[in-house]
């Protein structure tokens, strides 16, 4: 086996074994090639199960950590999906493989430029990226089937809940900026919201307004 067939092998190992499962989200996550999305000093650990740096002091996730958070959306071929944190733009990635159309926005313009890039260049054209404060969602385009936040808040931010359907799925990581984070998948029923507790996650904090770069 040659060294890229060698690590991708590996790379879907480590998805499965942290309990990404779903056959369709495995086969998104074998598609969209992490390389691409991290530059410089750290693009060479892209295949580790680690989150690493990005510009403007932002993260990329680990990857087993979007492959859950992915999975726990169950997302449909038709689905409208929002997220909010772009960051490099892997996560979206992903989800464009999955859904009919994919807007994400991030508060640092000069992130969402470089994932257009990468979008552009992967001809991943139902993807919509937006500069601006994501906590206020995009009334324009709601309501979402499913919402993904990347960003942690310090309660599922209200705009958000408002603009998802009934019947839709938002999954959101939930607690102080650097304390104990929990991932929270809530279900909105027409008689209310159902919330379940998935797992302790850590991620750079849901901040409002504008980057300076905006
Ligand atoms: N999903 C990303 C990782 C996101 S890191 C990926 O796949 O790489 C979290 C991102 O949330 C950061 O880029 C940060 O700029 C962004 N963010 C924080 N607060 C925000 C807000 N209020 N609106 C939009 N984006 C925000």
């Amino acid at each position: 086996m040659n060294a890229d067939a060698e690590r991708k092998m590996q790379f879907l190992f480590a998805l499965r074994s942290k309990g990404v499962t779903d056959a369709r989200v495995l086969s998104a996550m074998e598609e969209i090639d992490r390389g691409p999305f991290i530059r410089g000093l750290f693009a060479g650990r892209a295949y580790e199960d680690m989150p690493l740096p990005i510009a403007c002091g932002q993260t990329i996730s680990q990857p087993s950590v979007v492959g859950l958070m992915t999975q726990a959306l169950q997302i449909s071929a038709r689905d409208k999906v929002l997220e909010v944190g772009t960051g490099s733009g892997y996560q979206a990635a992903i989800l464009s493989k999955l859904a009919r159309r994919v807007y994400t926005v991030d508060r640092h313009a000069r992130l969402v430029r470089e994932a257009r890039d990468i979008f552009d260049a992967l001809n991943l054209t139902n993807i919509t990226a937006i500069t601006g404060d994501g906590s206020f969602g995009l009334p324009d385009q709601a309501p979402f089937d499913r919402i993904l936040v990347t960003a942690a808040a310090e309660d599922p931010p209200g705009p958000l809940l408002a603009q998802l359907k009934i019947g839709g799925i938002m999954v959101v990581p939930v607690g102080q900026s650097d304390a104990v984070q929990s991932l929270i998948r809530v279900r909105k029923h027409e008689t209310g919201l159902e919330y379940d507790e998935m797992r302790p996650v850590r991620f750079v904090p849901l901040v409002e307004g504008l980057g300076k770069d905006a």
